[in-house]
């Protein structure tokens, strides 16, 4: 067997060891035996060193016009397209997720190049009138400075070009560190933007764990603005450190996604919803659904038919196209889903799933089978906590008030649909939810790039993903007002009586 390709860090545009000399392993969930690479275990030094390259290169970054970086985003979309393929089976290899749903992760990441390579011609501000005469008064975007973006494993390539395709555009450079999980498919993206012609220093990537490499960017002073997703527990220690130095900080952190069905609902179509968006990614989507939520009088009928479809759900390696469910991502995820299914036991009818799936090809992965709990209280420990893996609770309430009440009694807020065929009910859902993204008569997953991504209450902070919006992460707002009236004028003073 040949030994595994050693990876380096990306800094000041040379592809480099850390200075630490140690690395570390990724490894395929779904054949543990096969290493996927070894990648450079980052320091605090290492990160010193990426921000100053990032800190060089500003300047000029910054003063390239906005729709001169827009090309360089282009071309990196188009690479990305080019090579579309072999990110997905490069992504599937080291996270898991089948090679469908891998590909719609990187044409994600094409969409959000193109969709921000167009803000470099738009970029909006406003123009408004002056209350005075002769004066003129507008609002335009500037870069925030040096941004630190740190991404999870589970969108491999959408999130990390989320993040960094704004900052770009809106004239910052970045620092960026993906997760351990998954720092193959980080390489590749950066090795393309390299292609793609950014400049040296603009973009830099270091690898490392979370508390060496992710806390060092967090507290740079140089780094002006974090933009994380991940989970809540990450995201608070991250706040508070970014709290406490005044950054600017963007969080998108867990979700707990319930569907609802209500007794005039199409079943077959929210069957076939609720399956995709719970098992999807082997439930590891922050969209994930992990709770529904069901009129009492089809409660039986919706788990009977979700049981049935689910024990024929194919598990294995994503790379064989005939698999609908991959492996989790690692051991530790294998038992935290494990630990979950335990108390779940006691809070529910465990009626499909429940237990470790073993046998000649998947005793060599991180497999589980998909599981359903029915009849679980809204408030069980299963309906509340993130579980990121494919076990799904099914609850039953009366009418459609329960059902929102129940719906919204989570700490989280990211998405949430309905199933029903009352376009009054509909549009009464859409303005109830709490949470940043509604669906109506489809799953709880499925965003696309130009609508604005994120979650209510403890799902983020208030700051939201993809869209045009995107840009309020990475751009300060500046007004800007010019006085051609050559003389002095007071606002709020010479225009008013008295
Ligand atoms: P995680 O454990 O919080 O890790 C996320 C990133 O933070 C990784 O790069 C990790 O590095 C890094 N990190 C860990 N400790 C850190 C520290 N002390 N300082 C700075 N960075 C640190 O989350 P995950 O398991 O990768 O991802 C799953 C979570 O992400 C779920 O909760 C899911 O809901 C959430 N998520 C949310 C969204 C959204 O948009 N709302 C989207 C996708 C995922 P290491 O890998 O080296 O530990």
């Amino acid at each position: 067997m040949t030994a595994p390709a050693i990876n380096r860090l990306f800094i000041a545009g040379r592809w480099t060891d850390s200075v630490s000399g140690a690395t570390f392993e990724s490894v395929n969930p779904a054949d543990t035996s096969d290493v996927v690479g070894r990648f450079q275990a980052g320091t605090a030094a290492d990160v010193a060193m990426a921000v100053a390259a990032a800190a060089d290169a500003m300047p000029a970054w910054r003063a390239t016009p906005a729709p001169k970086r827009g090309e360089l985003l282009y071309r990196f979309g188009a690479l990305m397209a080019e090579h579309k393929e072999r990110l997905a089976r490069a992504m599937t290899r080291e996270m898991g997720k089948v090679l469908a749903e891998a590909r719609g992760d990187v044409q994600e990441g094409i969409d959000i190049a193109f969709l921000m390579a167009g803000e470099g011609r738009r970029m909006f501000g406003d123009t408004v009138p002056s209350e005075l005469p002769d004066k003129w008064a507008m609002s335009i975007r500037q870069p925030v400075g040096i941004a630190g973006i740190i991404t999870p494993w589970n969108f491999p390539i959408a999130i990390p070009c989320w993040k960094m395709m704004p900052a770009l555009v809106g004239g910052n450079t970045v620092v960026f560190k993906p997760s351990s999980d998954a720092p193959h498919c980080a390489t590749l993206l950066v090795e393309l933007m390299e292609e793609a012609g950014f400049p040296a220093g603009v973009i830099n990537l270091v690898t490392g764990s979370g508390a060496e490499v992710g806390d060092a960017i967090v507290a740079n002073p140089d780094v002006r603005v974090i933009s994380f997703t991940g989970s809540s527990h990450t995201g608070r220690h991250i706040a508070e450190q970014a709290g406490r130095r005044l950054k600017r900080l963007s969080l998108e952190l867990g979700g707990k996604n319930a569907v609802v069905v209500l007794r005039d609902a199409d079943l077959d179509l929210a069957v076939d919803g609720i399956l995709w968006s719970a098992f999807g990614t082997t439930g590891q989507r922050c969209t994930a659904c992990s709770r529904v939520i069901v009129d009492r009088h089809i409660h039986d009928e919706l788990v009977s038919r979700l049981t049935a479809r689910t024990q024929k759900l194919r598990l294995g390696s994503g790379l064989d196209e005939s698999v609908d469910v991959g492996p989790l991502v690692n051991a530790a995820a294998v038992d935290k889903v494990d630990r979950y299914v335990a108390i779940g036991r006691r809070e529910g009818d465990l009626v499909a799933g429940g237990e470790r799936a073993t046998g000649a090809t998947l005793d060599k992965g991180h497999f589980y089978k998909p599981t359903i709990f029915a009849g679980v209280r809204p408030m069980a420990t299963i309906a509340q906590e993130e579980i990121f893996g494919p076990v799904l609770s099914v609850i039953p309430v009366d009418g459609y008030d329960e059902a929102m009440a129940a719906a919204n009694g989570t700490h989280y807020g990211l998405s949430a649909s309905i199933y029903t065929r009352d376009v009054n009910t509909a549009f009464r859902a859409m303005r109830d939810f709490e949470v940043g993204i509604v669906y109506v008569n489809a799953g709880t997953t499925g965003a696309e790039t130009h609508l604005p991504f994120g979650g209510w209450k403890d799902t983020g902070n208030g700051h939201r993903e993809a869209g045009h919006v995107a840009l309020d992460t990475f751009t300060e707002w500046k007004a800007v007002y010019i006085d051609f009236s050559g003389k002095l004028q007071r606002a709020q003073i010479d225009n008013q009586p008295g």
